[in-house]
């Protein structure tokens, strides 16, 4: 890959956090910083689970200070995290990096007693606490804190977990990496017989050639059937695994431990999922409308990713910049001001250098600092939307700031709220600037397919994890078995608009949400309804909408998601409101099918 693009030159300036890695200042606070952690856990050990519990007033001060310790410890943290993905070949910046997480974990095993202390509070003086006014700005922290109480083993039984991990689930997960990490798929392609890995076979299912396609699926599904015994193995055991630590831990089935993680109700996601069912036929129509565009009678399971058109290949940084903030300007001034921050101030580091991490991401901890964009610009126009997507991200975490430590970060179903939006408001004013027929369909279907992915697909992925768990309460099940239950769960997705061949029955088989976090997957189709629905306000409501969304990101994670949709009117109990993002999205088909005439 050529490393320069129209974004060379532009890199971050940390200044504002040290002025190098061996600033002196940094280690001087981490020194304070240990200091200080010595002197609270004097003050405070044995004083948090006391008969009738803390004084408010006491347990406030011990909390600020907490914060206060944190902050101090998160500026070194952040700082080493940010320099070594900027340029990971530095062995300097490796050594600040492990030196700061040595000196990060010595503290935290220091602070451990604080939060042990408080699970170890009786119920009832723990609600007290949580509901006494000295302690409002912290009541969702402490209640939050004390959710796995009822779920949590004896301190000895907890070690043995943890121990008996590393050879049993982490083993596991471990053979599940290194085996399908191990295989490779011969493909031949111009003529020429390459070897791809995982990754590379499934890329192929994007190819604009359809027997490149066809050969990529068939191959995949023919290596992985000389697997199968040993991936349906994996599956069964980690499934029996977690069915034995639930029965433990008492939580009442498969699903609850991520529900409780997540802060959501069960009865949600139970609402949220049969939504998302009911609007299979969207999914369909557009399938036969894909099928129309490519000139295909059926599309088969490997044309549901091909290339619709062509996007224009060559986005310059200084256009997204400006796309960005337009975008952004549209919605409201002070979105455009707050994201010209980032580009004005040098807090985005946008280049490609050798030594530099790949991918994205956007650091917004703590508070007290501004937050930092990383990505890696080459030209192409889905950049422009990594741009807006971290951006949002940044202004999430911008406006969040006024938040104190503990309550800043949101929780995990609104982690991608703010993002998601940002590329919704900056794929909308791209389609308004495009001229070309043809390229606004290729946008419109890139858009479509995306949700789709986060959507239907999810959805259909969790349907599945809960067929695998029905049936495995009973026995283990056949890499057959799994397969019936995958083939179901995917029938009722793709109806009649798409085939679903006989090699497909492995489908699971290679998916790593379902080894390393079960039942993760309706995070996706939560946080991706969530932002359509929000969407859909916005083009109602206007600029009404606009003090609503502001003062929901900067509620950070102060309250618990239900709380916070709440005071936006939205009820995520009632079928309704799921129904709102699927409006937005038919109107993406509605959309589709006008430009394809
Ligand atoms: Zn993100």
């Amino acid at each position: 890959m050529a490393l320069t693009s129209s974004a060379t030159g532009v890199a971050w300036d940390l200044s504002d956090l040290f002025a190098s890695y061996d600033d002196p200042t940094l280690s001087a606070m981490l020194n304070e910083g240990a200091a200080e952690a010595e002197a609270f856990a004097q003050t405070y050990r044995g004083t948090i689970n006391v008969p009738d519990g803390p004084d408010p007033e006491f347990l406030r001060t011990a909390l600020e200070r907490q914060e206060a310790l944190q902050d101090q410890f998160a500026k070194p943290m952040v700082y080493a995290m940010l320099l070594f993905s900027a340029d990971t070949s530095k062995p300097e910046y490796r050594n600040l990096q492990q030196q700061v997480e040595q000196q990060m974990t010595a503290i935290r095993n220091q602070l451990l007693f604080f939060d042990l202390e408080w699970l170890e509070v009786s119920d009832e003086d723990a609600q007290r606490l949580i509901d006494h006014p000295t302690l409002a700005t912290y009541r969702h922290y402490l209640a939050s804190a004390r959710r796995y109480r009822p779920h949590t083993l004896s301190e000895a039984e907890e070690q043995i977990v943890n121990e008996k991990d590393v050879t049993g689930i982490s083993a596991w997960q471990r053979l599940f990496a290194e085996l399908t990490a191990s295989l490779s798929f011969p493909i031949t392609l111009d003529g020429e017989e390459q070897i791809l890995p995982l990754d590379g076979v499934l890329t192929l299912m994007r190819h604009t050639d359809r027997a490149v396609r066809e050969q990529a699926f068939k191959t995949l599904y023919s290596v992985l059937e000389d697997q199968a015994q040993t991936l349906a193995y994996i599956y069964n055991t980690l499934m029996q695994d977690q069915l034995t630590m639930d029965r433990l831990r008492a939580y009442p089935d498969p699903m609850a431990s991520r529900h409780l993680a997540n802060e959501v109700e069960p009865e949600v996601v139970a609402t949220m999922m049969d939504v998302v069912e009911q609007n299979y036929p969207i999914a369909q129509r557009y399938f036969a409308l894909k099928a129309r565009l490519l000139n295909l009678p059926l599309l088969q399971l490997y044309d549901q990713y091909a290339p619709i058109g062509e996007v224009k290949a060559h986005m310059p940084y200084a256009d997204a910049r400006s796309i960005v903030l337009e975008a952004f300007g549209v919605f409201d001034p002070s979105f455009r001001d707050a994201a010209a921050l980032f580009f004005d101030n040098h807090w985005i580091d946008a280049e490609m250098r050798p030594g530099k991490r790949g991918g994205a991401f956007c650091m917004g901890y703590p508070p007290s600092n501004h937050p930092y964009v990383l990505c890696n610009y080459t030209d192409d126009i889905r950049d422009v939307m990594t741009v807006a997507h971290e951006l949002g991200h940044g202004i999430h975490f911008w406006l969040a700031r006024k938040q104190t430590l503990f309550n800043f970060g949101p929780s995990l179903p609104l982690a991608e709220t703010a993002s998601v939006f940002g590329e919704m408001l900056t794929f909308e004013h791209l389609l308004e600037r495009e001229q070309d027929q043809d390229e606004k369909l290729a946008l419109v279907c890139g858009k479509i397919e995306d949700i789709f992915a986060t959507v239907f697909r999810q959805n259909v992925l969790t349907r599945f994890e809960q067929a695998a768990f029905a049936g495995r309460n009973e026995n283990r099940l056949t890499p057959e078995q799994l397969g019936e239950r995958w083939l179901e769960a995917n029938r009722r997705y793709y109806g009649d608009k798409i085939e679903m061949t006989d090699g497909y029955a492995l489908g699971w088989s290679y998916i790593p949400h379902f080894i390393n976090s079960p039942f993760y997957c309706y995070s996706y189709v939560f946080g991706e309804l969530l932002v359509l629905a929000l969407y859909g306000m916005y083009r109602e409501q206007g600029k009404d909408f606009v003090p609503r969304y502001v003062a929901l990101l900067e509620a950070g994670g102060s309250q618990a998601p239900g709380e916070l949709l709440a005071a936006l009117g939205i009820d995520t109990n009632d079928p309704q409101f799921w129904q709102l993002g699927f409006n937005e999205l038919r109107r993406l088909v509605d959309w589709a099918e006008e430009l394809a005439g």
